[in-house]
């Protein structure tokens, strides 16, 4: 009976001690918030894209204690909601109206972060917002097709996003941009990644057959990081870099 009552006794403090614990680490505020954005209208290729991602990112904020807010109402693009966010996702699409723009504008001038993937940079003498030119340091220019993988250089592994990934690797199945202005022209652009030559002519229908191609980069200016990778559902297929979404989020959402 002593013995059943002391065993029963020490079950209770362990399970007590155990729910204290687990409470303790519950209890720990995220560490940034995230609001990501996209749309189900776009290019089918573009929406399993944003599929992929959804299902990356939800599954790294649990496990790195981070809030990611999905979304397709890009209304949340506005003052207030955005006070409640450190960084803002483009994931296959971008602002719809004036309104939204210059919210963004506001957000990253008072130190928001930003991280857009392919088509989230897209602009052209329609898109009409000379801020996003600047901001991006780039203007859409060509494209391949069919999506294809390419080889990859990593200029710069001194970066936070990139400092865990090779110097070149083959990232997955992409429809790759081209730029013209170049963003490497631009000052305040840092290339971190680049189209390697070596895939040229890359493309069967629309073919890239030369140029210095960059695929991420940021702008110093801003806290800010531009990925063209974004098309079809094979994005997130490679650990390595996989490796540098993550790093990108990480370093975006810390002060
Ligand atoms: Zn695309």
């Amino acid at each position: 009976m002593h013995l059943m009552k002391n065993s029963l006794l020490k079950t209770t403090i362990t399970l007590l001690m155990l729910l204290v614990l687990n409470t303790t680490i519950f209890a720990q505020p995220p560490k940034f918030k995230v609001l990501a954005l996209y749309s189900t209208t776009v290019e089918s290729d573009h929406v399993d894209f944003a599929t992929s991602a959804i299902k990356f990112y939800t599954k790294m904020a649990a496990e790195k204690n981070f809030v990611f807010d999905v979304t397709t109402d890009w209304e949340k693009l506005n003052d207030e909601n955005l006070k409640n966010y450190q960084v803002v996702v483009w994931i296959n699409e971008f602002p719809h109206n004036e309104a939204e723009r210059r919210s963004f504008e506001k957000f990253m001038a008072s130190g928001g972060a930003w991280l857009g993937f392919h088509v989230s940079g897209y602009n052209d003498k329609y898109t009409k917002w000379p801020w996003f030119v600047d901001f991006l340091g780039a203007v859409f220019y060509n494209n391949n097709w069919p999506p294809l993988p390419a080889k990859l250089i990593v200029d710069d592994n001194t970066h936070p996003a990139t400092q865990h990934i090779p110097k070149n690797y083959t990232s997955p199945i992409n429809e790759w941009y081209g730029w013209q202005p170049n963003p490497r022209n631009n000052k305040d652009i840092k290339v971190l990644v680049t189209l390697d030559p070596a895939n040229y002519p890359l493309g069967k229908k629309n073919i890239i057959t030369e140029g210095d191609i960059p695929v991420v980069w940021t702008n110093t200016k801003y806290k800010m990081l531009y990925m063209n990778m974004g098309h079809g559902d094979k994005i997130f297929d490679s650990e390595i870099q996989n490796k540098m979404f993550e790093d990108a989020i990480l370093w975006l959402g810390t002060k």
